[in-house]
This record gives C-alpha cells, sequence and structure tokens, in this order.
C-alpha cells in the first residue's frame, strides 16, 4: 500500500496536518518516535496526579476565535472542555526587587485599564501599543480568516521592527515596557530579537481570551486520537523516521522508519526539528545554502522544570499563573544560569482524576543549555551521580524560590518530578532541548512550507509559531499549500 502523505513528528502540528490531509480525501501514516503521540502535550502521571508539560493554557479558544474553529474543523471540539482562566488577571507578574505587582486581565478594555491605572499619564502609549497588536492580528492570514490572502507581506512584517523598538518608541517608562514584554517567556526571544509583529500574533489572541484544557494535555491528546481513528490515519508510534527514499527523478517515494518498516508513499510533511529532517536526506536534496541556513538555525531557550504536589490546593494559582522577575524593568533578565536570577513561571499541575481540581503546580526557570552541556553525551538513566546531585539541588532551589513567593504553602510542597535542558532534549526530541524549537526571530529565516523537492514539506513550531496555537496553524498552513489556502480558509469559515 502506498500512502498519499506520511507525516513525521505526532506533536500538535503533525496530528493537525494529518488531520486535515485525511479529511481532504488523503491517505495518511502519522510517525511519532516516542511510544504514544504527543509526549510533550500529554504530560505524565505521579502519585495518582497528572502534570502537563508542554500545554498549560493558550488564547484563542474562546467561542468563535481561531485556535476554537481550527479545533472544530479537526473535530475536537466534541472531546475536550475548555476551562476560562482569571478575567481579572490570568497572570500575575511580580517583582521581587521592587515588590511591583500586576494581574495581566483577560480582554483588551480590562488590558487598558489597568494598565492606565498602574501607569497614569501613559494612556497615550498604551493605547498606540494595544491598536498596534490588533491591527498585526487582524492581518495575519489564518490568525484572522478575514484577513486577505498574502502570505508574502505578511511574511515581510514578521521581520519588521523589534518588540524592544517599537515599545522604546512609545514610552519612556521603563517598567511598563518591561512588563509589556515579560510575555516573552512564552515564546522564549528576547525582546531585542523578536519582532514586533511575531509577539503581536503570539500575544493577541491571549489578550483576547484565556483558556486550559479540563484533564490538560492529556485530554487534547486523546481528542485527537479519537479524530485520528476517526478519519482513518494511521499511527506508527515508538519508531523515529531514519531516512526518506528517493525516487531516480528526485521525489521521495518511501519513509524507512528505526526498525526497519518501509512506509511507502507519494508525499511527506515534516513537522519535526528541520535540523533533523537533514539527517535523514542525501545532501543533494538542499542547496548547500539552504542546507547552511537550516544547520544555523537558532533554537530557543531550554530550562529547568520543577513538578510538586501540595499538600493542599494552591489557592493563588487558581486560575491564573504567577510571573517571577529578578526586575520588571525592560533590562530584566530572560534567561539565566542561576535560577534566582532567572524569571520563574509558576502555574497548576497535578490534577485529580476524579474532578479535575489540581494539588500541586508546576515551575519553569529559562536557562541555557550549557548548564549540562558536561553531561550531554551521557544517556537517560545512566547520567551518572554529580548529573542527580545538580538536578536535585537544582530543584531544591526552585522550590525555596516558590515557597518565599507563595509563603502560605511553605513546607507544604514535594518535588515529585524534575527536568532540565537534558530532559527537553530526550522527551522534546529538540537538539538542545529547547522549549519551543527554533526561534522565530529578526534575520532568522526559518522554514517555508514549501521545499526545493516538490513532495517534500515542513510544517511545525518552526514554521509559524511556538505554541499549541502556532503548531496548530503551522498544519494549516502547511496543508493550504497542499491543498489549497481558499479551499482550506473557506472550510475554517463555516465552522464560524
Ligand atoms: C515546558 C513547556 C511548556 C509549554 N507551555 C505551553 C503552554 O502553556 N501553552 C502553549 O500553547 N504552548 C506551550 N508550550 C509549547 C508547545 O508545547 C509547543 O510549541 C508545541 O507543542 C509544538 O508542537 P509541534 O508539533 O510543532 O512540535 P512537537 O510537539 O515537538 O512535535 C514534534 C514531534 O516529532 C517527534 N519526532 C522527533 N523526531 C522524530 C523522528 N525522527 N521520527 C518521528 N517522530 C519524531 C517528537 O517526538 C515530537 O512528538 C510549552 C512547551 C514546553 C516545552
Amino acid at each position: 500500500m502506498t500512502y498519499d502523505y506520511v507525516v513525521i513528528g505526532g506533536g500538535a502540528s503533525g496530528m493537525t496536518a494529518a488531520l486535515i490531509l485525511a479529511k481532504g480525501g488523503c491517505r495518511v501514516a502519522l510517525v511519532e518516535k516516542s511510544p504514544r503521540l504527543a509526549p510533550v502535550l500529554r504530560g505524565f502521571s505521579r502519585q495518582g496526579l497528572h502534570f502537563d508539560t508542554g500545554f498549560h493554557y493558550t488564547g484563542g479558544l474562546g467561542e468563535g476565535e481561531t485556535l476554537a474553529l481550527c479545533l472544530d474543523y479537526l473535530g475536537i471540539s466534541p472531546g475536550i472542555e475548555t476551562v476560562a482562566y482569571r478575567q481579572d488577571g490570568f497572570d500575575l507578574f511580580r517583582c521581587d526587587r521592587s515588590k511591583f505587582e500586576f494581574a495581566f486581565p483577560v480582554g483588551y478594555g480590562r488590558i487598558r485599564q489597568s494598565l492606565c491605572e498602574s501607569f497614569p499619564g501613559e494612556e497615550g502609549a498604551i493605547d498606540a501599543y494595544l491598536e498596534k497588536v490588533r491591527t498585526v492580528c487582524r492581518a495575519l492570514p489564518y490568525l484572522s480568516l478575514d484577513a486577505d490572502w498574502d502570505l508574502a507581506s505578511s511574511m515581510q512584517n514578521l521581520h519588521g521592527a523589534s518588540l524592544q523598538d517599537v515599545l522604546e518608541g512609545l514610552t519612556d517608562n521603563r517598567t511598563l515596557r518591561g512588563l509589556l514584554m515579560q510575555h516573552c517567556l512564552l515564546y522564549g526571544v528576547v525582546p531585542a530579537e523578536v519582532s514586533f509583529a511575531q509577539h503581536a500574533a503570539i500575544m493577541g489572541p491571549y489578550y483576547e481570551s484565556v483558556s486550559g484544557i479540563r484533564g490538560g494535555g492529556r485530554n487534547l491528546v486523546s481528542a485527537f486520537e479519537t479524530s485520528l481513528n476517526q478519519h482513518g490515519v494511521d499511527l506508527y508510534c515508538g519508531s523515529a523516521a531514519r531516512s526518506l527514499e528517493f525516487s531516480a527523478a528526485g521525489q521521495i517515494r518511501a519513509l524507512v522508519l528505526d526498525n526497519g518498516q518501509s512506509l511507502s508513499c507519494k508525499a511527506c510533511v515534516a513537522s519535526i526539528h528541520p535540523q533533523h529532517l537533514l539527517e535523514m536526506v542525501p545532501d543533494s536534496c538542499f542547496r548547500p545554502v539552504y542546507r547552511k541556513r537550516l544547520r544555523a538555525l537558532e533554537d530557543t531557550s531550554s530550562a529547568f522544570m520543577l513538578y510538586a504536589i501540595s499538600d493542599a490546593p494552591v489557592e493563588a494559582l487558581k486560575g491564573a499563573n504567577l510571573f517571577l522577575a529578578q526586575a520588571l524593568e525592560d533590562d530584566a533578565v530572560f534567561e539565566a544560569q542561576s535560577i534566582k536570577q532567572s524569571p520563574m513561571y509558576i502555574a497548576a499541575s497535578g490534577y485529580r482524576a476524579e474532578d479535575g481540581a489540581h494539588q500541586g503546580l508546576i515551575g519553569i526557570c529559562p536557562t541555557p543549555d550549557s548548564v549540562t552541556r558536561k553531561w550531554a553525551a551521557t544517556k537517560r538513566g545512566s547520567r551518572g551521580e554529580d548529573y542527580e546531585a545538580f538536578k536535585g539541588e537544582a530543584m531544591q532551589r526552585m522550590l525555596r524560590r516558590i515557597e518565599d513567593a507563595l509563603p502560605e504553602i511553605r513546607g507544604q510542597l514535594t518535588c515529585v518530578e524534575g527536568a532540565t535542558p537534558l530532559t527537553f532534549g530526550d522527551y522534546g526530541n529538540t537538539p538542545r532541548g529547547a522549549l519551543y524549537g527554533v526561534k522565530h526571530r529578526i534575520g532568522q529565516y526559518n522554514p517555508m512550507p514549501r521545499t526545493r523537492v516538490d513532495n517534500l514539506f515542513f510544517s511545525g513550531q518552526a514554521v509559524a509559531a511556538p505554541g499549541l496555537m502556532g503548531a496548530v496553524l503551522s498544519g494549516f498552513l502547511t496543508c493550504g499549500h497542499i491543498l489549497g489556502h481558499d479551499r482550506i480558509r473557506e472550510e475554517l469559515k463555516r465552522c464560524r
């Protein structure tokens, strides 16, 4: 049997692409290296509680909003229940040094009001900032189904002025600038490197609505699995894609897996880190300059991540996350070797199966992968005592910082798991344990869906943007190139 499409990578983007192609009448195989689909989104259980890793909250899931429409289209919506975050403050930003706090609310009107109250005299800058975010979101195809279809100029805009430059042009208030920059932790690129347009495209949907999914990423993945089965997608999990075979005419004709199985196919979508694809094709497949460009792609930051159980639910984290920063001014550090200096994201986690209530939390501190480089050649499970001691110490430091920030739960937290850049490399399958894969930064040209090989396409967070929304939209973007953008956008509009 020959598949019309083989999709490599069973994360959010690969599952999305596989479903769209199957809905479009294609015979599709989806290949995932891990034993089960979407290891990053799925999370894991400890002591009977479920912990999320790669999904906590998202924008775009409000009624009629873009991500919600995409999930309707994919047949996912009936299998999930969204849970709204706190309207008066879904993210609480707190400065360690000055103790300044800001609860970032949901909705442009509320955001304006809260910012104006905290920064009197800055109304003009605040209005201009929010209008610029709206303008970007209205103009990007797929993010807005009403936007004109002009991919080339949209992509050009994504390389315009940096977030930092735009904010500096709007206001001299360093705390306001710093505050509006803090959300760059959600995509892993510093304000001087990310374009304003990319920042706006990611954050705009969060400004409209913020939701989680009851039961977490695990339930989302299970809804994807149901739909993939219903649409007849064949799943190949537990063996990595190893190499692509080409015909004499230079077209892909099969994908060979690590277990030796060969999947005959007419075309392929790769939703993995672009550098991993290079290892699967002969050098002659791409021009040397393109190969060089892919090899040089810079990744987003990695992180330490703590998973802890608490004796009682953490009230402060009900419907809201806590962001800690040493400084909230625009010279704030966004990635540091030391846990004390690093910003920290804290969210509710440890969900009980019986009622979905949380009984724990996770903490994430961005850190460069250099902190674990000396163990890079070791294998999971046998990295040595010094690595285990290093990791244990890092988790204790995170625990102490969380207890300092949330004194009401001091002494009630028990660390049940921890992750370092090496863990993210193992489970996220990114070369350097990057949280969000390849950076989207000004001057770095990430791969587009089409490649020089007619029947080979890229998808995934490297193509569009990180996050559930970026990954899902990348699937639509890639399949739009294959099945026709007008067709897909019209079908999506019918889900309104
Ligand atoms: C700690 C953390 C927290 C996050 N929190 C959020 C959040 O709250 N909200 C949000 O929206 N986003 C969040 N994200 C980001 C989000 O999880 C990702 O952007 C998104 O899941 C990326 O999807 P993807 O399909 O592009 O990539 P991936 O999920 O990485 O999918 C690629 C898949 O390919 C597989 N693979 C790799 N090599 C091969 C091979 N050779 N053969 C077969 N399969 C292979 C991998 O195992 C992987 O499953 C978070 C990420 C992390 C790491």
